[in-house]
């Protein structure tokens, strides 16, 4: 599943290549996605628009047109989102295709069909129920040490979980809570109730890090991802406890051991995690 550091290499691949551009039709070959698609009203939000801005919030990618709408996509589990020369024959399990006036389409490709493409008002996204329970975005000013330790107040339970709560914060997927854990240097068992100021810190600091490291990296193909131009990205070469059961730490050299919580498999240092 693409987590939020691809959509944001996804939304920093198309921006250059899409903002200007104007959308000169819409094809919806297969409405049946997670949510029914509205061929007539997508058509009428769409068409004639020229694409003012590429935004993201949370693992939706957001295309602001001009005249106030906004198209929002979502790959789902397995949804692709790439530029194709307009003359090219649809690619299997191309449910929806975005003509562009410079022969080019815009062409979302989903098999398992877990992927949202709908056009919504722009001023009325964060009230969306798509939108309005959404935690705070990890990359931007609002994650900070003193944020998380007052989200976390009056709560119990593991840390990880917390860092993987949605509603809190959005976008730390297993494998980047496993990591920013390390990072941090907390146990992912440890209660959210006995972590100090300090240590929201530097877990605040670890959660950017890490995501902004699988940014520069590319994303992670983990997930059969590419971005809007067909590259892939390679996160995977220099996770630090991710997969590594049994192998040494890379800063204190004990084995990497797993655990299970919550159903998902969870890597940590024993020797340097608390
Ligand atoms: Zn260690």
């Amino acid at each position: 599943m693409p987590e939020l550091p691809e959509i944001e290499v996804l939304r920093r691949s198309l921006e250059p290549l899409l903002v200007g551009e104007r959308i000169a039709g819409v094809r919806v070959r297969n409405p049946a996605l997670r949510e029914p698609v509205d061929r007539r009203r997508l058509g009428r939000a769409l068409r004639g628009r020229q694409i003012e801005a590429l935004r993201r919030r949370a693992k939706y990618l957001l295309i602001d047109l001009e005249g106030g709408r906004t198209l929002v996509v979502h790959l789902g589990m397995s949804g692709r989102l790439t530029l194709e020369p307009a003359a090219a024959p649809a690619a299997r399990h191309e449910h929806v295709a975005f003509r562009l006036g410079n022969r080019r389409r815009l062409a979302f490709r989903d098999p398992r069909r877990f992927g949202l493409v709908l056009a919504l008002p722009t001023r009325r996204l964060a009230a969306d129920p798509h939108f309005a329970h959404l935690g705070i975005e990890p990359l931007g000013p609002e994650l900070t040490g003193d944020r998380l330790r007052r989200l976390a107040h009056g709560r119990r339970g593991p840390v990880k979980g917390f860092l993987m709560d949605g509603r809190l914060v959005v976008g730390v997927g297993n494998i980047y809570a496993c990591e920013a854990l390390h990072r941090a240097a907390i146990h992912p068992r440890r209660s959210v109730a006995r972590i100090a100021a300090a240590r929201w810190r530097r877990l605040a600091a670890a959660v950017r890090a890490t995501l902004e490291q699988a940014i520069a990296e590319g994303g992670t193909t983990l997930n059969d991802f590419a971005d809007g131009e067909g590259r892939s990205g390679y996160f995977q070469v220099s996770l630090r406890v991710y997969g590594r059961e049994g192998e040494p730490c890379r800063r204190c050299g004990r084995p990497i051991r797993r655990l299970v919580m919550a159903g998902r498999s969870t890597f940590y240092c024993p020797g340097c995690q608390r």
